[in-house]
């Protein structure tokens, strides 16, 4: 009796999921019910008239009112969706014990009454099979089946024990010992559909959980690249076909740098404290995620144009503001492209190629920028995949060659050493700048063998040059990260006979951002095998100065956007002069990149710098021109040679 009152009581305290799920199952094929109510009309009805007696009569006609407004109601119920649950069970409850109950009362009647044989038997069989088949039915809520099965039965059982004869109080206790078994049944369904019902919640529950945690990012909360997608794909078909979706891609500037000189700790506090800004400037229902290192993706719907710069300036501004990270006060820039659906792409893919063009966009223009997509960038994109494609053949189809452009002393005006630029004369596309094809070449590991390659040429060449002038390579960042760098430019040399000594790399501080071992061991090596470097486009990045103690480089190359660009001015002045005379202090050598004009020679060579490069002396030219150069200098300096010998 207890266990049978803890299930029948337990399920209060069931999770209300469940309950629910439980007390569906009653309205689950009202069909059944139809069936059922059709079946009791029909056998009462017959054995009422077959009978004639009027009390039968009422009774059956109460049963027949009885079924067909539960039939009704379970229909209605039905289509009613959000009902709560308990009204649901009680709707229920309400109109099966009165059914089961007119059951019961119409067989009990009918014994009572001495109806013939067969409305005696019509109606006990009914409510015979009614309690029985209800009791299974209806086990998803035991206090309905259990409930139903002794209201139809129990009558009967008394009407039979009342008829007072040997057979008819055997066939009273027969059909008595039915109720507990069927009850037991009934129990055993319960529990059965209660515990799958349950494990099936929970394993849902988990489910959903693991894939909030698979599409969320750990360090900033916000989406991952796959919570993105799936959130987008739902966006676009929630959105009203007159409004546009603005997909803008943040990428910080600049970040790694964070990373490697503050570590990875501050990188992803500060990762964190940038999502929280776009969280907080973006509007209510922006789709906001993580795509990746540095990269942002904010999605939302916009009017116009004009409503995506607006807030993309706001975002902007916001990434900006300076923050505080631990001690350390931090400033990032960032860079975005936008993209807008439909204008720029009909679907997802074309958005996010769209908004990535416009990015790239911002970066090439030097950063801190937002680009809107335009279409030739698509022609660029285009290009930039040719280019990708035909440099494998290039080597190999012999397009590329060395150029070499002088670098002057500003003193005596002689040639102290030749920059190699490397150069591709393509047959259809003309002459492609390194600057668009050396990205690609990094971007597709090709710099390596095209790396190796330039040092071999650039060698070879320098080797029929005097000896006191010096040949400048460019190294690619990964080329100095690949195994056994050092030896396949120290074999180089060998192969070309060129003293070490005369051959500078040129290196940019991005390589030495990342205070790799493998950056470090590559200059010591070659640095103590005599080969020398040189500190290229100083002034465009870091600019940390403790890069030049920590390393022995020979000579600081500053950008020429100082000399004749942008920065060109009083400042840019007051930052060769420092550079030269710290130069002059650590025994280095400035040289002045971009010289084009007297002037400019002039002022840098005033400001201290030792060495200039730059249209003004010479283009960067092929090797029999260089040659010719240095043979022209060797022949003006020859009489004045033997003047003072
Ligand atoms: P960089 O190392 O700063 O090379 C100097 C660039 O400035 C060269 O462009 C040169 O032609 C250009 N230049 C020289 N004098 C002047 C001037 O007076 N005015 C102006 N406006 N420009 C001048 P280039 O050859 O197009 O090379 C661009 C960049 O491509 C180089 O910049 C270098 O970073 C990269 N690069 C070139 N050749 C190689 C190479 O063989 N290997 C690698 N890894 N990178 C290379
Ligand atoms: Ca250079
Ligand atoms: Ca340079």
């Amino acid at each position: 009796m207890r266990t049978l009152l803890q299930v029948l009581f337990r399920t209060n305290a069931l999770d209300d999921r469940v309950r629910r799920t439980l007390v569906e199952t009653l309205y689950t094929q009202p069909s059944s019910l139809a069936i059922g109510a059709l079946g009791g009309i029909a056998t009462t009805c017959v054995a009422a008239w077959v009978t004639g007696q009027p009390a039968l009569t009422d009774a059956a006609a109460a049963l027949s009112i009885v079924a067909l407004a539960r039939v009704l109601t379970a229909y209605l119920m039905r289509r009613r969706e959000r009902r709560d649950t308990r009204a649901l069970e009680l709707f229920f409850e309400i109109g099966a014990f009165s059914y089961a109950l007119m059951v019961g009362v119409v067989a009990a009647l009918a014994v009572h009454l001495d109806a013939p044989t067969v409305a005696q038997l019509m109606t006990v069989c009914n409510a015979m099979c009614y309690g029985v088949g209800i009791a299974a039915r209806n086990a998803g809520r035991p206090v309905i089946a259990i409930g139903q099965l002794l209201l139809a039965m129990m009558p009967p059982v008394i009407a039979f024990f009342m008829q007072g004869t040997f057979a008819y109080i055997v066939l009273a206790i027969s059909v008595a010992i039915v109720v507990p078994a069927m009850i037991g049944i009934a129990l055993n369904v319960f529990r059965t559909l209660r515990n799958s019902i349950a494990a099936a919640e929970t394993s849902a529950r988990l489910a959903q959980k693991m894939q909030v945690l698979a599409r969320s990012d750990v360090v900033t909360g916000l989406l991952n690249r796959a919570g993105l997608n799936h959130e987008l794909v739902e966006r676009l078909a929630r959105m009203a076909p007159d409004r546009k979706l603005a997909l803008f891609w943040i990428d910080l500037d600049r970040f790694k740098e964070v990373n490697d000189t503050l570590g990875h700790q501050v990188g992803d506090r500060l990762l964190a404290e940038v999502a929280n800004r776009l969280r907080n400037i973006t509007p209510e229902d922006s789709t906001v995620a993580r795509f990746g290192g540095d990269e942002f993706i904010v999605a939302c719907e916009t009017a116009d144009r004009r409503e995506a710069e607006m807030l993309a300036h706001q975002m902007m501004d916001e990434i900006s503001r300076p923050m505080r990270v631990d001690e350390d006060r931090l400033e990032i820039a960032a860079s975005m492209g936008i993209g807008l659906l439909p204008d720029d792409g009909e679907d997802l893919d074309a958005l996010l190629q769209a908004a990535d063009l416009a990015l790239y966009r911002s970066k090439v223009n030097g950063r801190k920028q937002i680009s809107f997509f335009d279409p030739s960038m698509t022609r660029n994109l285009v290009r930039r995949r040719e280019i990708e494609a035909e440099l494998r053949l290039a080597l190999q189809r012999d397009e590329l060659s060395i150029f070499f452009q002088p670098i002057v002393d500003l003193e005596t005006g002689r040639i102290r050493a030749f920059e190699a630029l490397v150069r591709w004369f393509h047959p259809e596309k003309g002459e492609l700048r390194p600057d668009e094809f050396i990205p690609v070449a990094e971007e597709t590991g090709a710099i390596i063998t095209l790396g190796n390659w330039i040092t071999g040429q650039a060698a070879r060449a320098a080797a029929h040059w005097p000896e006191d002038v010096t040949i400048a390579v460019n190294l690619s960042p990964l080329q100095i990260k690949a195994p056994g760098a050092a030896l396949g430019i120290l074999n180089a040399l060998r192969d070309a006979r060129l003293e070490p000594s005369r051959l500078e790399l040129e290196i940019t501080e991005t390589v030495l951002l990342d205070h790799s071992q493998n950056t470090e061991s590559f200059i010591n090596e070659l640095a103590q095998a005599g080969v020398r470097f040189a500190l290229d486009d100083f002034g465009t990045g870091y600019s940390s100065l403790g890069y030049l103690n920590k390393y022995p480089f020979s000579k600081i190359k500053v950008d020429r956007s100082f000399v004749s660009g942008i920065h060109q001015g009083k400042k840019s002045r007051a930052i060769i002069r420092a550079v030269s005379s710290m130069g002059a202090t650590l025994g280095m050598e400035i040289v002045a990149e971009g010289l084009e004009t007297l002037e400019q020679v002039n002022a840098v060579r005033e400001a201290g710098c030792t060495l200039g490069q730059g249209y003004y002396f010479s283009r960067a030219v092929p090797d029999y021109l260089a040659a010719m150069l240095l043979a022209k200098e060797r022949e003006r300096d020859e009489p004045k040679r033997l003047a003072n010998g």
